[in-house]
């Protein structure tokens, strides 16, 4: 039987996308709950029927309504791109369902110190999850995937705390699509050869938390190019070193020690680092580019920018890359959207 894949915009928002009491042009709060954290599932049907296999990508707020009205199925195994609450603190209720059905470990693939990270803040879910390493760039089977699926961890630099960061690729094997889901970051840090080998990945689904620079938020942004950037961008450049990027990765593990090495040999010096989604998809030239986990709250103090509603951030982001001649298709999905990925 012929197997088709999708990509599911589980949740598209940044961590807390509406406060309470408040109003938010891009989430609406008339329809559909639209309130979950940027999460993603990697959907693989029989023909174009039912789900057989969903391996989720990242588990935050607003998960677990999302599942329970989205054909209440739990997720076959979770990769996690960085231990911060807003892609995380779905996983008790998620993993508590499987254990409780299944009497099983739940599989959960993310670097070690993400996982040491996670098990900080949630203890008990030590007992129940079945824990895969992801190394820098290794790719690691998931074995729950029914046909074959890798995935790859490369390292970003997404502030102190997010301890051992990544971005993750996911490639249907051999030669299926490749969707490639930075997380949270500000700062990628992949060597030059891996980010050859990203060239013309199908889908590039990144965090957009700001159109306009303001690293003190711990994401990239959009664009870079606005007069005041400067007031921004300059004062982090300067305080930018080797050490604040290594800060947050593990040192005791050799093979992600040495990758990251390999990252500052590639890249001496630091005007040469990535710094917006604009840079970074001008170096890999994704076949498509989606866009989730906006806020838009630093536009709109910093740079008295508005906030924009889904589709006027599609419009700009579109108009930003077409204006570096980057024949990128751009999307900034609803949540629920169904994005299919093709056949195998
Ligand atoms: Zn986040
Ligand atoms: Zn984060």
């Amino acid at each position: 039987m012929m197997r088709t894949f999708s990509l599911r915009i589980n949740g598209r928002g940044n961590a807390w996308p509406i406060l309470i009491g408040q109003h938010h042009p891009f989430y609406d709060l008339r329809g559909a709950p639209d309130y979950a954290n940027a999460s993603h599932s990697i959907l693989e049907r029989e023909g174009e029927g039912k789900i057989v296999k969903d391996i989720l990508i990242d588990a935050g707020h607003g998960i677990v309504p999302f599942l329970l009205r989205h054909g209440n199925r739990i997720p076959d195994a979770l990769l996690i791109t960085h231990p911060h609450f807003d892609h995380t603190l779905g996983m008790d209720w998620i993993i508590q369902s499987y254990y409780r059905f299944r009497k099983k470990k739940y599989p959960v693939y993310a670097t070690k110190g993400c996982y040491e990270q996670i098990l900080r803040t949630m203890p008990h879910l030590g007992e129940l999850c079945a824990f895969t390493e992801l190394s820098y760039g290794k790719p690691v089977r998931v074995r729950e995937a029914g046909e074959g699926m890798t995935v790859t961890a490369f390292p970003v630099y997404h502030g102190v705390h997010a301890r051992a960061a990544a971005m993750l690729l996911v490639e249907i094997v051999p030669a299926g699509p490749r969707v490639l889901f930075t997380g949270d970051v500000l700062v990628p840090m992949l060597k030059k050869s891996d980010i050859g080998a990203l060239h013309n990945v199908d889908w590039l689904v990144t965090d957009a938390n700001n159109r306009f620079p303001y690293p003190k938020t711990n994401h990239w942004s959009v664009v870079r190019r606005h007069p005041e950037d400067g007031k921004y961008m300059e004062p982090w450049l300067q305080e930018l070193t080797e050490s604040l990027l290594m800060a947050p990765h593990n040192f005791q593990n050799y093979t992600n020690y040495q990758y990251l090495l390999d990252f500052f040999r590639d890249f001496p010096e630091k005007e040469d680092y990535i710094h917006t989604v604009l840079d970074f998809a001008t170096r890999i030239k994704p076949r498509n580019l989606l866009l989730t986990h906006y806020s838009g709250l630093e536009d709109e103090k910093y740079y008295k920018d508005a906030l924009l509603d889904t589709s006027g951030l599609e419009k700009w982001a579109q108009q930003a890359l077409n204006n570096d001649q980057l024949a990128v298709n751009v999307k900034v999905p609803e949540t629920g959207a169904v994005i299919s990925l093709g056949k195998k």
